[in-house]
């Protein structure tokens, strides 16, 4: 991929673990129970975003797209405060969409290609990309249609991130995994529709107090390395 752009998560450990920071023209999927800092990070990196490049951001705004009433312009201001830039500002160079059902979601999706030809926008986020189409379609009779909704949305997030040069990050909750017997009693919501289409996974989980670990699994790419970084009042940080 040519031309790709880094975002700085703020974190220097994360950073290094993802090469330098989240990309452009990738979907960086951040999985993990609840409480594991994937809402944390999404209001993280669309302040980063914001930063000039020497900071480590694009000097651009976000979209971020919440599907669980999770978004607190309160916590934007905060982290926006520690990072340098005015509150206020901050929280205007995040273009706020509520997505209502998954039908609702991928409209959102669908008409952002006009809002980002305007706007300068360096970063999409969904928080949740799958609690939608989890709740909506439940139970194997209504699988292959859910996948097939899910694979639809998630390749137009591709082509809008590769046409636009802007990185996507999306947040996806982890599942019991009944039949294993050795390992991760756990995996990720969203099967291969989504193990496919996430050009990055990163795992979250929690640690001690405010301590959170997270890897990067299903990539030949990265090592199976695991960093450290804890949650406070600043915002997510080393
Ligand atoms: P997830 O989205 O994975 O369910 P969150 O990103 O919402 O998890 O993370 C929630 C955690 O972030 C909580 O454990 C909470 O302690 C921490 N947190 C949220 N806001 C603050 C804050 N202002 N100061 C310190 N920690 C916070
Ligand atoms: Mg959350």
């Amino acid at each position: 991929r040519r031309g790709i752009r880094r975002i700085s998560t703020g974190v220097k450990s994360l950073d290094e673990l993802l090469g330098g920071g989240i990309e452009t023209k990738a979907i960086t999927e951040l999985v993990g129970e609840f409480g594991s800092g994937k809402t944390q990070l999404c209001h993280q990196l669309s302040v980063m975003v914001q930063l000039p490049e020497d900071k480590g951001g694009l000097k651009a705004k976000a979209l971020y797209v919440d599907t669980e009433n999770t978004f607190r312009p309160e916590r934007i201001m905060q982290m926006a405060k520690y990072r340098g830039l005015d509150p206020q500002e901050a929280l205007k160079n995040i273009l706020y969409a509520r997505a209502y059902n998954s039908d609702h979601q991928m409209m959102i999706i669908e008409e952002s290609k006009k809002i980002i030809e305007k706007e300068n926008i360096g970063l999409i986020v969904i928080d949740s990309l799958v609690a939608h189409f989890r709740s909506e379609y439940p139970g194997r009779e209504n699988l292959a249609e859910r996948q097939q909704k899910l694979n639809h949305h998630i390749a137009q997030l591709l082509r809008i991130a590769d046409i636009y040069n802007v990185a996507v990050v999306v947040t996806n909750q982890v599942v019991a995994q009944p039949d294993v017997f050795f390992g991760n009693p756990l995996k990720p919501a969203g099967g291969n529709v989504i193990a496919h289409g996430a050009t990055y996974r990163v795992w979250l989980r929690k640690g001690k107090e405010n301590v959170r670990i997270a890897k990067i699994f299903d990539s030949p790419y990265h090592p199976e390395r695991e960093v450290t970084f804890r949650i406070t009042e600043e915002g997510v940080v080393d």
